[in-house]
């Protein structure tokens, strides 16, 4: 029998109508109940549009508060909310459309030629409320969302949630972290990611209030921590680096108590940094196909484990299929992990295989159990039988005062098989290739010494703000590399 709940908004709604459920930095409020009601109200608007049970929509919109009502509307009519990610190009944006089979797209105002009827959230509002019955229940093996990975090593795949996929993942969560009676979450990181959309989730089902910014500032997410009572917030390494910088010698308040930090690798550097400032980096491993986090640290042993993600969440299990030395591909399990990929049967049964997702990425565990991600695995560079992993040697360049950020690949060579070649955004254009190189030398061994260095204003990044490694790479066949450098 499929296992079903009350709808989350709704009982949420009864169980505490008046607790805070979205805050923003204008001071405007929303409880659950008329969370609740605004989100019932716009699904019967929705009605009229011919949404229904099963109808795919699709959302491109920054985090207004808008954008979580039409959510939980979806989820009312039992529909399906397509995430788009809003910096995505007009044709990427058609592609996804097109095969997800969306016709309707809702969101704010935007300059796209879409290949579907669009409906701004204000032009929703002025419809009529159809009347007929919402959704009362929530089935967890129903699908509430699609969204597409970020396309770093290849063509983004649709992502399929189910309702479960998303409770578990919250479940999960509150496991590691607890809850506590003033939590207050961040909510800067856009909704159309799943990181972001996990905190919304989080929010209905804890009964706790999401600080809801629409966009990234740094200076609004620093006075957010500072004086708005924010406890947790989620974050990319590069807020990280912003907020510590603009942090300076002052400490967060004692309340604000984890920086949940997801996406992507985190040098190490900057995770020092924030143990010496006292600010509760927790680093958490997690993709699309896990709906947010599945491997995180806990709060005990944040400052220990410098480096790791963490132990899978109390409902997941981690393995490793060793490929030599201790490092191999991270498999993961676990109901938060999404049964499969929309319309790809084939992409689904090569990455799920007996309910074990195989994650594209490499990592070993400590004696303790304790993940380090190391990289991907299709940018795994092997130089004369030596693997070599680019995010190691990225995250030492950057540690250089003189650079900005730093990209590496593998080059094939004749001798070696292949050697790693980086691409750096130097701070001055006085740094000098020496100056870099003889940094290098002094902390990583001879065969991961970078064999060329090249400069460029920019490193390829995808609408999801990753490096596009295999960007960088089509770059060596170039012959005049140096010149054709620019983005
Ligand atoms: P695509 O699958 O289309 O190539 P993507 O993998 O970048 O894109 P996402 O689902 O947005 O799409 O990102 C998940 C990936 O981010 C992980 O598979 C991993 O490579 C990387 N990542 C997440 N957390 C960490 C972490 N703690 N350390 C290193 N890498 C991480
Ligand atoms: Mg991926």
């Amino acid at each position: 029998m499929a296992e079903v709940i009350p709808h989350w908004l709704s009982k949420q709604a009864e169980l505490a109508p008046n607790q805070t459920a979205i805050e923003r930095p204008d001071g405007n409020t929303c409880t659950f109940l008329e969370l609740k009601n605004k989100s019932q109200s716009f699904a019967r608007k929705l009605s009229g549009l011919g949404v229904q049970n099963n109808t795919k929509v699709g959302i491109l919109s920054a985090n207004h508060i808008d954008m979580v009502v039409a959510i939980h509307a979806l989820s009312y009519l039992g529909a399906v909310a397509v995430l788009l990610n809003i910096r995505l190009t007009e044709q990427e944006l058609n592609d996804q459309l097109n095969d997800a089979g969306v016709s309707l797209v809702l969101g704010q105002l935007h300059d796209r030629n879409l290949n579907a009827t669009f409906h701004k959230f204000s032009d929703v509002w002025e419809l009529p409320e159809r009347t007929g019955k919402l959704q009362s229940e929530i089935d967890l093996d129903a699908v509430f969302t699609i969204i597409y990975t970020s396309g770093t090593t290849g063509f983004p795949k649709g992502v399929v949630h189910t309702y479960g996929n998303h409770w578990w993942s919250a479940v999960g969560s509150m496991l590691n972290l607890g809850l506590r009676a003033r939590d207050k979450w961040l909510a800067v990181l856009p909704i159309f990611h799943v990181g972001g959309l996990a905190i919304l989730i989080r929010s209905v089902i804890y009964g706790m209030p999401v600080y809801l910014m629409e966009h990234y500032n740094r200076q609004l997410v620093h006075d957010a921590i500072m004086t708005r009572g924010v406890t947790i917030a989620s974050v990319v390494t590069v807020m990280v680096n912003d907020l510590l910088t603009l942090l300076g010698d002052k400490r967060y308040p004692d309340t604000f108590r984890c920086m949940l930090l997801g996406g992507g690798p985190a040098p190490k550097s900057l995770l020092e940094q924030a143990k010496a400032k006292q600010v509760p980096v927790f680093q958490s491993y997690g993709m699309t196909e896990t709906s947010s986090q599945i491997v995180t640290l806990s709060p005990d042993d944040a400052l220990e484990k410098l480096g790791s993600s963490g132990k899978p969440l109390f409902p997941a299990q981690l393995q490793i299929n060793a490929i030599g030395d201790e490092v191999g591909e991270i498999f993961v399990k676990g109901p938060m992990v999404t049964q499969g990929y929309f319309n790809r049967e084939q992409a689904t049964n090569k990455s799920i295989i007996d309910g074990w997702l195989a994650t594209g990425d490499l990592g070993y565990t400590d004696q303790d159990g304790f993940l380090y991600v190391v990289d991907r695995r299709k940018d795994l560079i092997i130089s004369g039988g030596e693997n070599i992993y680019p995010t190691e040697i990225e995250s030492v360049l950057a540690s250089f005062d003189g650079i900005h950020e730093a990209g590496v690949v593998g080059k094939p060579d004749k001798k070696w098989g292949q050697v790693p070649v980086a691409f750096v955004v130097r701070r001055q254009a006085s740094v000098s290739t020496e100056a870099i190189l003889d940094f290098a030398r002094e902390r990583l061994a001879g065969y991961k010494i970078p064999k060329a260095i090249i400069f460029l204003d920019e490193l390829p990044r995808n609408a999801s703000n990753k490096l596009v490694r295999s960007k960088l790479a089509e770059h060596l066949n170039d012959n005049d590399s140096r010149k054709s450098l620019t983005y």
